[in-house]
């Protein structure tokens, strides 16, 4: 897996180091576990998936984690790329709409024993978690037709968010949106991207 992300272009040696080090194969459904390093998406249950690691590993890289980053994740999932988040970051939030999947993501966390810098909680989050903000660094591993207000409010100076943007349907184009002023928004694309909807009062209506 490593090959094929420094391949496509992955030079971080941080993101490559955690990308190793997570164990992808306990966060997919056990009948996958032979598909877990293969650098592709799967399906998790409730109509959701797994990121693709490249995915993973591009927007961890553009988020440029700090050891004292604060970072706020939106779509738990699996809870893998919380893994890998929190593998180079202080302290990882990660907000899953889900509570079947948000309670699998907590287990399988703790099992391989990264809950001590990580929080998840069920809820909406396109309102981001104002009571932890700001945050260093916003990834939104979800889908939306605009990049939350909410979530830039929340994001600190100079803080990156990266997020996927467009269309319900699959097309997105994945955003870095770097906070240079207390209402001066600067915005890069990354990639073209599919990723599942998000959905959430500043998200798709569902
Ligand atoms: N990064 C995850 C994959 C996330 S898939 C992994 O590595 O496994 C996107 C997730 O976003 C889904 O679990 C979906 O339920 C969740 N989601 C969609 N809209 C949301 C919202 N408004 N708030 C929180 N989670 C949301």
């Amino acid at each position: 897996m490593l090959a094929v992300l420094r391949r496509r272009g992955i030079v971080s040696g941080t993101v490559l180091d955690a990308m190793a080090e997570v164990p992808r194969d306990l966060f997919v459904p056990e009948h996958l576990a032979e598909l877990a390093y293969e650098d592709g998406a799967l399906p998790i249950g409730d109509g959701q998936t797994i990121s693709q690691p490249y995915i993973v590993a591009l927007m961890t890289e553009a988020a440029e984690l700090k050891p004292e980053s604060r970072v706020l994740e939106v779509g738990t999932g699996s809870g893998y790329s919380t893994g890998v988040l929190s593998r180079i970051a202080g302290h990882v939030f990660s907000i899953e709409r889900h509570d079947s999947l948000a309670i699998a993501a907590r287990r399988r966390l703790a099992d391989v024993g990264y809950l001590d810098n990580v929080s998840i909680v069920v809820g909406d989050g396109t309102l981001g978690l104002p009571e932890e903000a700001p945050f260093d660094a916003i990834i939104v591993a979800a889908a939306g037709p605009r990049v939350p207000e909410a979530l830039k409010a929340q994001l600190a100076l100079n803080g990156r968010l990266v997020m996927p943007v467009g269309s319900a349907a699959g097309f997105q184009q994945l955003n870095c949106i770097v906070r240079e002023g207390e209402t001066d928004f600067r915005t890069e694309v990354l990639a073209p991207v599919s990723f599942v909807p998000l959905i959430g009062a500043q998200g798709w209506q569902r």
